[in-house]
């Protein structure tokens, strides 16, 4: 089993196992995945697997703004198996993330 080893700012947080993956039809070898945030242009986390190809990955850090997701999630929807390999400490991290976001603005009224 090829592993996956996960850092956060440098950080190592997790080792998973490293999994093909589908990119629509076709199916793909483990790359490693840095992601890059659009905002300040700092590769704040990455997903390494030894000698394989880097994808890099467009996805604000915990530091700037981000719109749809937790700022600093390491949420990959289109990459499923990938999700889906991920260690317990990355899930953890992920929903202490998703737990902490901040309440939306407006209050919804009870039916
Ligand atoms: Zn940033």
């Amino acid at each position: 089993m090829k592993e996956r080893f996960y850092f956060v700012r440098g950080q190592h947080i997790a080792t998973g196992e490293a999994v093909w993956v589908y990119n629509h039809t076709e199916l793909n070898p483990p790359r490693s995945y840095a992601y890059c945030c659009p905002h300040c242009g700092e590769v704040w986390a990455q997903a390494v697997v030894e000698r394989a190809k880097w994808l890099f990955l467009t996805s604000p850090c915990e530091r700037c703004p981000n719109g749809l997701y937790p700022a600093g999630s390491l949420w990959l929807p289109f990459h499923v198996e990938y999700m889906e390999s991920w260690p317990l400490a990355v899930w953890q991290r992920e929903a202490a993330l998703w737990l902490n976001r901040d309440v939306p603005k407006t209050e919804r009224k009870a039916a």
